[in-house]
């Protein structure tokens, strides 16, 4: 038998996130963002999930090329653009639409001979200050780019800094409004926080992302408790340990923690190199045979111990639900001091994925 951890993906919550996207944005089209295999569900189960969607956002031209092979034929972003001008040549052959963040990117285009004019999003940066043209340099770049034969549409894209935070987009949005007056053609800003928050950045297209695996952008779960979107994953494993502990007894590496009366816990077949967070700290909240209890100590490679005091009868073999719907994955990140996103995509290629359909 395998190691009893397994990572489900309901491909049906992935349906119905989209349709809360769309309810969020009535007249955008949607990018459903799949970059990071899909922030770790497996770009394949993404896809089945998300047939819905009008096009898929990534970064990696390998997993662009991987959707094209199972047989998707609509829109492809690719939210960095190309890194050498060689890849312009599988930009065209696969139909993919690129970002181009950077003037290096415009005398490339400019040399290439497509077999039909490609979709360009010109990327401004608007305070983020990773990708793409100042505002001052914004408006040359429109025009050059508008006017090469290799270009067939022209969509401003921006990226946001603070959608989740209290300092909003305002600032950022002024800076696409000042840059982008005059420039006639579709705007992609937002992503899921500026898609949930933020009605007046959506323009022609969104691009959201955590929102679809049913985590909050803001880390705090209770930001979409009422929006109806739903844990796409879930993480379970067993317990394969029971141990009765006299006061006293310290837990773990480095007996982080201390038993102070006597008490059973549990071992479960789970650890940081399944991708749990070693950082999660004693108190973490963690579900073991239908009751919500807490983790103990510290995180091993392959194994991390539980709280048995509120779960008097879970034995061996006990199911536990490390996040999903009884414990949401946002919770566990922030208990380690992290996000939603970093354990999405941490997720171990040792864990086996099963599609729920
Ligand atoms: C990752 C990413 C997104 C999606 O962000 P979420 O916060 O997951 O919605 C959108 N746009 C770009 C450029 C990204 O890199």
């Amino acid at each position: 038998m395998p190691r009893p951890i397994i990572a489900t993906v309901d491909l049906a919550a992935l349906a119905s996130n989209l349709s809360i996207v769309r309810r969020h944005a009535r007249c955008a089209r949607v990018w459903s963002v799949v970059k990071a295999n899909g922030y770790g569900h497996g770009l394949h189960a993404v896809w089945r999930g998300l047939q819905k969607t009008d096009g898929f956002a990534l970064l990696d031209l390998n997993e662009a090329i991987l959707l094209r092979n199972i047989g998707w034929l609509g829109p492809i972003l690719l939210l960095e653009g190309f890194f050498k001008p060689a890849d312009l040549k599988d930009i065209d052959r696969y139909r993919l639409t690129t970002v181009v963040h950077n003037d290096w990117q415009i005398d490339a285009l400019r040399s290439i001979t497509p077999h039909a004019p490609l979709n360009i999003y010109l990327k401004l940066n608007s305070g983020m200050n990773r990708l793409g043209f100042s505002d001052r340099a914004l408006p040359d770049a429109w025009q050059a780019l508008s006017k090469l034969k290799q270009v067939a549409t022209l969509t401003l894209m921006t990226h946001f800094a603070y959608a989740d935070m209290p300092e909003g987009v305002e600032a950022q949005m002024a800076v696409v409004t000042r840059a982008g007056a005059g420039l006639v053609g579709p705007r992609c800003l937002a992503n899921s926080a500026a898609t949930l928050w933020y009605p007046e950045t959506h323009g022609q297209w969104i691009r959201p992302g955590i929102m679809l695996y049913g985590a909050s952008p803001s880390g705090d779960w209770q930001d979409i408790s009422t929006s109806g979107l739903k844990p796409v994953m879930t993480l379970q494993s067993e317990l394969i340990a029971v141990q009765a502990v006299p006061s006293g007894g310290r837990i773990g590496y480095g007996g982080r923690h201390q038993i102070s009366k006597s008490q059973r816990i549990g071992g479960v077949a789970c650890g940081y190199a399944d991708g749990y967070p070693r950082h999660a700290p004693t108190g973490t909240p963690i579900f073991v045979d239908g009751f919500r209890t807490r983790t103990l100590g510290t995180v091993s490679m392959d194994m991390l111990m539980v709280d048995l005091q509120p779960c008097p009868l879970a034995r061996i073999g006990s199911k536990v639900e490390l996040w999903g719907h009884n414990i949401k994955i946002d919770e566990v990140a922030s208990a380690a001091g992290t996000l939603s996103y970093e354990l999405m995509s941490a997720i171990a290629p040792r864990v086996a994925v099963r599609l729920r359909y």
